[in-house]
This record gives structure tokens, C-alpha cells and sequence, in this order.
């Protein structure tokens, strides 16, 4: 293993600490205050097409913006397939079904989203984010592949203590541009 990465899976450890120290109840209340931020960006407001996530118990939950915008934006969740992610459409009475992380996603019949021009705006979760708007994902590099697809703005969204000073980075990282 690289210094590199040994760097990145020291780092990963830190923050699943640092979350440990904080409650389900202020975690909660982050990321209602995020979701709010995020509503009020241009970007967001003028957005037809918005890539979102569904967030694992320990990030930014979006559930929100889901609940909410998912009748008057077309909302976009992210499919693992292998070792991509698929996107496709959130809608109000969209199945669901949790992957193999626990993650809910639209089921295996609803159609995918292959219009990735025709994206306004993305937001990308991660473990940390640093000024630069390096990330850390989860070692899986599914970003990594996904973000290059991608023409819009791209933000990344995470919690206080995911803030690190500098992400240690890889040659096919790719960063966000710019971090909530
Ligand atoms: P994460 O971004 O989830 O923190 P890493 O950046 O550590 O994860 O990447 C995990 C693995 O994914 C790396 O071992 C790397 O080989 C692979 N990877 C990342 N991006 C690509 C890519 N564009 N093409 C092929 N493999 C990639
Ligand atoms: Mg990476």
C-alpha cells in the first residue's frame, strides 16, 4: 500500500471517530440546517436537474430536499452497479431498496438516467473535504469515475468535523468545486 493511501485509511479512521462524538440528534440538526443552505444557492434555485444522494446514518442526510423538491425538480440517486454508479430518477412513489451498504436506491426497474448534460447541478457526499475541495470518499472510488461525466457544478456536502486542513490526494481523484 502507498503512503498515499495509508494516509487516506488513517484519515477515514479519524472522522468515523470524530462522528462517533457527536449525537444522532445534532447530526440531524446539520443537516436540516444544509438542506436549507443548499435551497437557497442560485445554482439550486435555478436547477432543473439536480444529482442528490441518500445518505448513510452517518452523513449529511438529504432526505429533506428529497422529500420536498421531488415534485418539482427531477432528482437524480446514484445506483451502484458494480463498480459504477448509475443514476436515476427519484420520484415521489419510486420503489426503493436498500443496496448492499444499506443505502436506499431506486429499484432495479426504474429506468436510468443517461442524460448527464442535461445535469444543473450535483452534490457529493464524502467522509472529509478539505479547502481545496479534495475529497475522501470511502476507498471505493465510485466519484472518482462518476464526477468525470459530469459538466455541472459540483458541491460537495459534509458536516463541521469533516472539514480537514488537506486530503492527501491520487493521481485519479477529483475534486469537488466547492464544499458546503
Ligand atoms: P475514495 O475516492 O472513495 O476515497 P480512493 O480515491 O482511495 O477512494 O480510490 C479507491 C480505488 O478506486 C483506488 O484504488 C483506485 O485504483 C480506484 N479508482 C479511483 N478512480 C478510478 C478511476 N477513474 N479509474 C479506475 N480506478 C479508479
Ligand atoms: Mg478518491
Amino acid at each position: 500500500m502507498t503512503r498515499c493511501s495509508e494516509e487516506k485509511k488513517a484519515l477515514r479512521r479519524e472522522i468515523r471517530q470524530r462522528k462517533q462524538q457527536v449525537s444522532e440528534a445534532e447530526k440531524a440538526s446539520l443537516s436540516q440546517q444544509l438542506c436549507r443552505q443548499v435551497e437557497q444557492l442560485p445554482e439550486w434555485q435555478e436547477a432543473r436537474t439536480v444529482l442528490l444522494y441518500h445518505a448513510l446514518s452517518d452523513e449529511v442526510s438529504t432526505r429533506e430536499l428529497l422529500q420536498r423538491w421531488a415534485g418539482q425538480k427531477t432528482l437524480l440517486l446514484p445506483v451502484v452497479d458494480g463498480d459504477d454508479l448509475l443514476l436515476k430518477p427519484y420520484r415521489p412513489q419510486t420503489a426503493m431498496s436498500p443496496n448492499q451498504w444499506n443505502i436506499l436506491e431506486p429499484t432495479a426497474d426504474t429506468e436510468c438516467f443517461s442524460d448527464y448534460q442535461a445535469i444543473d447541478l450535483a452534490l457529493i457526499p464524502g467522509m472529509a473535504f478539505d479547502k481545496d475541495g479534495h475529497r475522501l470518499g470511502r476507498g471505493k472510488g465510485y466519484y472518482d469515475r462518476l464526477l468525470p461525466r459530469l459538466s455541472c457544478p459540483t458541491i460537495g456536502i459534509c458536516f463541521p468535523f469533516q472539514k480537514v486542513e488537506k486530503i492527501p490526494v491520487e493521481p485519479w481523484d477529483i475534486p469537488v468545486q466547492r464544499v458546503l
